[in-house]
C-alpha cells in the first residue's frame, strides 16, 4: 500500500469510524486475512463471534490489494488472525498501522498468527527477497497442508480464549467437536491419496508443496520460475522438456494462475490442468476449510486416475 493511500484510508477510518471496543454481551468482532482462518473462527467461536475475511477466495494470496472497508473492520476488531510468514505481506502490514487499533497490534492479547510453531518448508539458507522470490522465509501456504487444521485451530481457540476468557467452555467444546470432525476428515484424505506416492505433478506456483510432502506427490517443477516471477518462454520450454522426459501427466493450479502459460504447456504435454482452490471459496463446493480439502483430494484422485 503506497503511503499515500495509507493516509487516505486512515482519515477515512478516523472520519467514518472511530475505534471502540465491543459492548459486554456483544459478539466478538474478528477479522482474518484469508476465509480459511474465518471458517475456523466461525467453527471455534459459534455464535459468540462475527466474523469477516479481507481475501475473498479468488485471489493470489501474495496480491491481494486493502480497501477502506478492511481497515475500517480492523479498526474495530477485537480478534485479528493471519496465516503469516509473509504470506501476507501485501497487505496487513499496511491495514494493521492504518486501523490504529491496539487490541489487535501484533503482541497484543488480539492477534493472532496461526503458522506460530509451525515447521515450514523451503526455508532458504539466507531470509531475503532476492529476485523479487515471494517466500523470503519459506513456504508459507500452510493452509494447504491436510495436516494442518489442529495446529491452525488450536492458535484459534487460544486467541479466542485470550480476549475473551469467560467464554473459556464454550470454545473449548466446540474445538473438540471440530477436532473430532477433523480426525475423520484426515483419514479421509489419507485413504484417497494412498497410491499418490512418487506421482510426478508440475504446478503453477509453489502453494501445494505441504500437499504434497503430506501425499507423496513428486513436484517435478513450477511453471513460474520463483514464487511471484511470471513464466518466460525459456523457463516454460525446460519445463515442457522435464514433463515429456518424465511423463508427467497433471498440472496443479489455482484459480488465479490459470492463465495461457499452462494451457501452452499442457498443449505441448498433454497434461491435465487441475484447478485447485488456493483458499476457501476459490472453487465451487470449498466454502469451509474441511470441504476445500476434500474437493482437492478428489480433483488430484480423479486427474491421477485417468486413463493416460
Ligand atoms: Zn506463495
Amino acid at each position: 500500500m503506497s503511503t499515500y493511500t495509507r493516509r487516505t484510508l486512515s482519515t477515512l477510518v478516523l472520519l467514518a469510524a472511530p475505534a471502540f471496543g465491543g459492548l459486554a454481551g456483544d459478539p466478538l468482532r474478528v477479522v482474518t486475512t484469508i476465509p480459511d482462518l474465518a471458517d475456523l473462527v466461525r467453527e471455534i467461536g459459534g455464535e459468540r463471534v462475527e466474523v469477516s475475511s479481507i481475501a475473498r477466495g479468488k485471489e493470489n494470496l501474495h496480491a491481494v490489494s486493502a480497501r477502506p472497508s478492511h481497515l475500517v473492520a480492523m479498526s474495530k476488531a477485537d480478534l485479528f488472525v493471519e496465516i503469516g510468514r509473509s504470506l501476507e505481506v501485501a497487505f496487513v502490514p499496511g491495514l494493521l498501522e492504518g486501523a490504529r487499533n491496539q487490541r489487535i497490534r501484533p503482541g497484543a492479547p488480539g492477534f493472532v498468527n496461526v503458522s506460530e510453531g509451525w515447521e515450514f518448508l523451503d526455508v532458504p539458507a539466507e531470509l531475503s527477497r532476492k529476485a523479487g522470490d515471494v517466500h523470503p522465509q519459506g513456504n508459507p501456504h500452510l493452509n494447504l497442508d491436510p495436516r494442518a487444521g489442529r495446529h491452525m485451530a488450536e492458535r484459534v481457540l487460544t486467541g479466542l480464549v485470550r480476549v475473551d476468557p469467560d467464554s473459556k467452555d464454550a470454545y473449548q467444546a466446540r474445538f473438540e467437536a471440530y477436532c473430532a470432525r477433523l480426525s475423520e476428515a484426515e483419514a479421509r484424505w489419507k485413504a484417497q491419496a494412498a497410491g499418490w506416492t512418487g506421482r510426478a505433478v508440475v504446478v503453477y506456483h509453489q502453494e501445494f508443496n505441504y500437499l504434497a510432502s503430506a501425499s507423496g506427490l513428486a513436484i517435478l517443477a513450477s511453471v513460474e520460475p520463483k514464487p511471484g516471477i511470471p513464466p518466460t518462454p525459456n523457463h516454460v520450454a525446460r519445463v515442457i522438456a522435464d514433463m515429456k522426459a518424465q511423463g508427467c501427466k497433471v498440472i496443479l493450479t489455482a484459480p488465479w494462475s490459470n492463465d495461457n502459460n499452462l494451457e501452452r504447456v499442457a498443449e505441448a504435454t498433454g497434461a491435465t490442468i487441475v484447478e485447485l482452490p488456493n483458499q476457501c471459496g476459490a472453487v465451487k463446493g470449498s466454502e469451509t476449510w474441511i470441504s476445500m480439502m476434500d474437493v482437492i483430494h478428489q480433483r488430484i484422485g480423479s486427474a491421477l486416475s485417468a486413463p493416460r
